[in-house]
């Protein structure tokens, strides 16, 4: 198994602490990292730091094809980042090798092709005797900070369009899932030229932390906690870095009394447990209109008790464990706390599952009210709860009351009225009948507590790159 960090064109082993890593499925040892120093961690960015000038004049058509040779690379390895991604993240196979794999092929491609076809303002005379026009220059040295839910993914849609718009990066993976982040070292390094892309391990605050606070670091991305966003924003203070942040979410799911309630079912079943729940995104907090929610609670709680639930590799497998521990003590804290209230029922779940590995059974809590905690406070875990709201001005009101500002759904056979809800809330995202579909050449990205930046499609390209005036006064 593939552990060196990728420095400067070269796979070292890392010289700080070592961190075992572990299958979440059965809680085994499946390899030990080695984390990235401090002398390695300044390498990196020197590395980066002298690629910039380089990478930064490419012309896009030949950064394009090494962004399209990686996404080939990808999935003709599919099966084993695959394998690698499941084993490390503990969700089931075919979700990492037939939902991931070509998503983020697709992440690579689509950059590959933006990245040449980039428009803004005309070129012109705004002033008599001068000519105006717009550059977008690339930032420079990017650290990209990713989280442990969908590790090679996250990877995908940072250095993408960092790459595709001529800055240098150093990416570090989530210190609990750098085992796919470790792998593509091996093909950066065969396909882009030194310290174009570097991939250093390790924990936040040993290896992210001096990372974001180096001084030659122009830009940090982070999809992570909100209290780590928190935490880079201040250490970004210190050169007025240029911030991208992915934080948490806890999104509404409006069911109006006019919905398809057997496609809610279908759809929270699928998307309020997807990765265990563990997704910035998940259809974890319901208001269900008054004439549906017990039909809608009754209907839930039985498609979601028939969730195949096991490890990654059993057949018709559909969701796996959390990815720790941990997470786990995590999880079932938020349900018991729930579960004591009187006003709450959990209809299903609510208990660690028996054996070995960190699962969590699905759960739903039914009869929440606004303020519970449960309500407010994002699990990320298999917890869906369903609070019963009275007309449309009190979903609307009580969807938009939370810290977060990701993703949201609405779902009404009524498309005057989903448009009317969509244009009123207060999210990067409202899906209409659906819930988590993403596709690369749309923005992904929050309000609020969730944060800023924008990933996926032309947006992104724009955040990691700084538009620039250039003028010529005629002779
Ligand atoms: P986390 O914040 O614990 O860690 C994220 C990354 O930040 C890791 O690589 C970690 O090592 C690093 N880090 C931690 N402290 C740091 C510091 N002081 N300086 C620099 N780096 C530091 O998050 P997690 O537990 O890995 O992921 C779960 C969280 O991520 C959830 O809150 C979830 O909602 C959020 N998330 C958001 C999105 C989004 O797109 N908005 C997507 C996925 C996950």
């Amino acid at each position: 198994m593939q552990t060196k960090l990728l420095i400067n064109g070269a796979l070292v082993a890392g010289e700080g602490r070592t961190e075992g890593i572990l299958d979440p499925a059965t809680g085994a040892l499946i390899a030990q990292v080695a984390e990235a120093s401090r002398e390695q961690v300044d390498g990196a960015v020197a590395a980066a730091q002298a690629a910039f000038g380089g990478w930064s004049q490419t012309p896009p058509k030949e950064r394009a094809a090494l962004l399209l040779k990686l996404a080939d690379r990808i999935e003709s390895a599919g099966s084993d980042y695959a394998q690698l991604e499941s084993r490390n993240t503990g969700k089931p196979l075919p979700a990492a090798l037939n939902d991931e794999i070509p998503a983020i092929a697709d992440v690579f491609r689509f950059f590959a092709g933006a990245a040449r076809a980039q428009h803004g303002a005309l070129a012109g005379e705004y002033l008599p005797g001068y000519t105006s026009m717009i550059r977008r220059d690339p930032v420079g040295v990017v650290a990209s900070i990713a989280p442990w839910n969908y590790p090679l993914m996250m990877a995908a849609w940072k250095l993408a369009p960092a790459l595709a718009a001529g800055n240098t990066v150093i990416l570090k993976p989530s210190e609990q899932t750098p085992l796919t982040a470790l792998k593509l070292g091996e093909d950066l390094r065969e396909l882009f030229p030194p310290g174009v892309v570097n991939v250093i391990c390790g924990r936040g605050e040993s290896v992210g932390a001096p990372l974001v606070a180096h001084p030659r670091v122009r830009m940090v991305s982070v999809t992570g906690d909100v209290s780590t966003g928190q935490k880079v924003l201040s250490a970004a203070a210190g050169n007025l870095k240029r911030t991208h942040l992915e934080l948490g979410g806890k999104a509404p799911v409006i069911v109006f009394d006019d919905a398809d309630l057997e496609s809610v079912v279908a759809g929270v079943r699928t998307f309020g447990f997807y990765n265990a729940g563990q997704d910035c995104t998940a259809a974890c907090r319901l208001y269900a209109g008054p004439a549906v929610y017990d039909k809608l609670v009754a209907d839930l709680t039985g498609a979601v008790k028939t969730l195949k639930v096991g490890i990654q590799t059993e057949p018709g497998i559909e969701m796996g464990p959390l990815i720790s521990a941990e997470q786990r003590a995590r999880v079932a804290g938020f349900v018991e706390r729930a579960a004591a209230a009187p006003h709450i029922q959990v209809t299903t779940g609510g208990k660690v599952r028996a054996g070995g590995g960190f699962f969590y059974e699905p759960t739903v809590v039914a009869g929440t009210a606004q303020t519970d905690e449960i309500v407010q406070r994002e699990v990320f875990g298999p917890v869906v709860s369903v609070t019963r709201f009275t007309d449309t001005e009190q979903a609307i009101a009580w969807a938009n009351d939370s810290e977060y500002g990701l993703a949201s759904s609405v779902w009404t056979r009524d498309v005057s009225k989903a448009m009317a809800v969509a244009a009123r809330l207060q999210y990067g995202c409202t899906w209409i009948n659906t819930h988590f579909t993403l596709v690369s050449e749309m923005p992904h990205g929050g309000f609020k507590r969730s944060g800023y930046g924008k990933d996926l499609s032309v947006y992104a390209l724009e955040d990691y790159t700084v538009p620039r005036h250039v003028m010529v006064r005629f002779a």
